[in-house]
């Protein structure tokens, strides 16, 4: 079996460390992808402190995974050696119920995820990105537009499809009114996203200290949502709001800024309920909906659509080791607009 380098958590909120593990022995349907890159999500932190309490561990986090084929299994048809690929947030979907080709297997269950999930048919974990090779099914594997540099390519693979999905689903574009809230890993993605789909970009960020930024990124206004004014202006004014904090904040206020038939899309997951008035939602038929990461042939889109307009993730490379101070980092929102490790600094 091969063997992979990588850094794992042993346990619930523990350091990551160096480990070495066994990825599967390669079938015939597989891709082996050697991981030059792979970004950093908010959701690798809320897995290795098992916030969400499903965590497996040994756990190897990473879900933005960009790197180059090293070997194909004989019945792969898509993918050779040397191919720009990445992998995202799942391996493996349902493969028994009636469902499993319709083009939302993000939805369904049998969910393989790329980490803390098992192996099908296994009790071996899955481990992600933040190691050196993967073991992927061919039907799970993204092309990357040769264009795109693989490490500002990464975070297309969960921050990329977490904004581009709702945003088609919504149909962003020429002529609506589109509001993204937080202005992070993912905010940042959404207004480069709907700027290139021809949306109006409104920023909604709790301050306007990345106000230059997000102008440059393609926004046409930003507005704090620190001062009760905003709410006052904006009211009733957009068509399609994206909620990326993962913050409680007062959706009533928020819903309040859609037209008639607007709908307010949830991406963020705060940790506690968030209570909704009825009459926030009836007196304009506004929709309060959820939206979550996107099918692989959504991703496929995404990333084509990136590499025809030359979209990529603003970030910051860093090295292996030095990924336990990036989590602190981004605990407290310093990072413009996300982490990427560079597998080469793996040893
Ligand atoms: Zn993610």
């Amino acid at each position: 079996m091969p063997v992979a380098k990588g850094y794992a958590a042993a346990a619930a909120k523990a350091s990551l460390a160096p480990f070495t593990f066994q990825r599967r022995e390669p079938n015939d349907d597989d891709v082996v992808i050697a991981i030059r890159y792979c970004g950093i999500c908010h959701s690798d932190i809320h897995m290795v402190d098992n916030g969400w309490g499903n965590s497996v561990f040994p756990l190897v986090p990473g879900h933005e995974i960009a790197g180059v084929v090293t070997a194909v299994g004989s019945k792969v048809t898509k993918f050779k050696p040397g191919d720009h690929v990445g992998v995202g947030c799942f391996v493996d979907s349902c493969t028994t119920c009636a469902q499993r080709d319709v083009d939302h297997e993000q939805y369904l269950p049998g969910l393989v995820l790329t980490y803390s999930s098992f192996e099908p048919g296994s009790t071996t974990p899955t481990y992600g990105g933040y190691s050196d090779s993967i073991v992927v099914k061919e039907g799970y594997v993204l092309s990357i537009p040769d264009n795109l540099p693989l490490d500002a390519a990464a975070p297309l693979l969960c921050a990329g499809i977490t904004l581009y999905s709702p945003l088609r689903h919504w149909q962003a574009g020429p002529g609506k009114k589109v509001a993204i809230v937080g202005m992070g890993g993912l905010g940042h993605m959404g207004v480069k996203l709907a700027h290139a789909m021809g949306a109006e970009v409104t920023v909604l960020s709790q301050s306007l200290a990345k106000r230059e930024d997000g102008l440059k990124l393609g926004a046409s206004h930003y507005y704090a949502t620190s001062d009760a004014a905003t709410f006052t202006t904006l009211a009733g004014q957009f068509d399609l709001i994206v909620c990326t904090v993962s913050s409680t904040i007062d959706w009533n206020a928020y819903l309040s800024l859609l037209k008639v038939d607007g709908t307010f899309v949830v991406v963020g997951a705060p940790e506690q309920p968030v209570p909704v008035h009825a009459f926030a939602l009836i007196p304009h038929r506004r929709t309060l909906a959820g939206s979550m990461i996107g099918s692989i042939k959504e991703t496929q889109e995404m990333l084509d659509f990136c590499g025809e307009k030359n979209i990529v993730a603003d970030i910051e490379t860093i090295a292996m080791a030095d990924v336990n101070e990036a989590y602190q980092r981004i605990a407290a929102s310093d990072v413009r607009y996300r982490f990427v490790i560079d597998m080469a600094t793996l040893g």
